[in-house]
């Protein structure tokens, strides 16, 4: 059986304490209240370490947003897979569309971070998706499958079991409107069999497969009951707690 998955993308938001106190309020929560998914929080850089800290006594596993794709030395501003994995965190998220629109970040340089990620002990979540237009010209499944080709495929078996995949209409992230539970059904089972064209069968159906754009408590329940969508990366809910708390226990 995959891991079904919900992961919460901070994006930059919250100040050392407040983000150390939401924490430590959702680790007592789903202390208290064991969750049938794995709750990852995805932390701005400054947070990681004490949110690893605090997370260890409970459920919750801690992920960065993005990372180097160089290992080490003279890259004024960076943060490495080895930094990262030092704070204890276990995951980190790579080719948001945040960071492929905002940083120019392509598919070569995804996989070269994916690559050193994995290389560093850390697990991916890799982000994929189209934009509107692309949707709209119905060429959004070549894009996801070029996205992916270029930015995965390369990986051993063994380390492509280390990833996940978030699919992430660019069209639904932080606008309010939602891929139907059809459309994300459709390109998930899309995904997969792409997967198991390229990995085979038992890789394909181990790879948790999460669904991202304007995910709420409203609708995520009908989205999770889709055969393959495992999960969710959750944005603007994730930074509420009766939100976030909510969309993990539609499960
Ligand atoms: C995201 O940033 O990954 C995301 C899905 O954002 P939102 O839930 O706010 O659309």
């Amino acid at each position: 059986m995959r891991k079904k998955i919900v992961a919460g993308n901070w994006k930059m938001n919250m100040d050392l304490p407040d983000g150390l106190k939401f924490a430590e309020s959702l680790n007592e929560y789903f202390k208290a209240k064991p969750s049938k998914a794995e709750v990852i929080l995805c932390t701005p850089f400054i947070h990681l370490a004490g949110v690893s800290q605090i997370v260890s006594t409970g459920r919750i596993a801690c992920g960065a947003q993005n990372c180097a794709s160089e290992p080490g030395g003279a890259y004024t501003g960076e943060v490495s897979p080895l930094m990262i994995r030092s704070t204890g965190a276990e995951y980190v998220i790579i080719g948001h569309s945040e960071r492929r629109t905002y940083y120019h970040e392509n598919d070569g340089l995804l996989n070269k971070k994916t690559r050193l990620a994995l290389e560093n002990g850390l697990k991916a979540i890799f982000c994929c998706g189209e934009v509107q237009k692309e949707r709209e010209s119905g060429i959004h499944r070549e894009v996801v499958r070029k996205q992916l080709e270029d930015g995965l495929f390369n990986l051993s078996e063994v380390d492509f079991s280390k990833v996940v995949i978030a699919y992430e209409p660019v069209w639904a992230i932080g606008t309010g409107l939602t891929a139907t539970p059809e459309q994300a059904q459709e390109m998930h089972k899309f995904i997969r069999d792409l997967v198991r064209e390229r990995y085979g069968k038992d890789c394909a159906e181990e790879l948790s497969i999460l669904y991202g754009g304007s995910c709420k408590p409203s609708n995520a329940g009908e989205i999770f009951s889709k055969p393959d969508v495992d999960g969710g990366l959750i944005g603007g809910a994730s930074l509420k707690k009766e939100d976030f708390c909510a969309i993990v226990e539609a499960f």
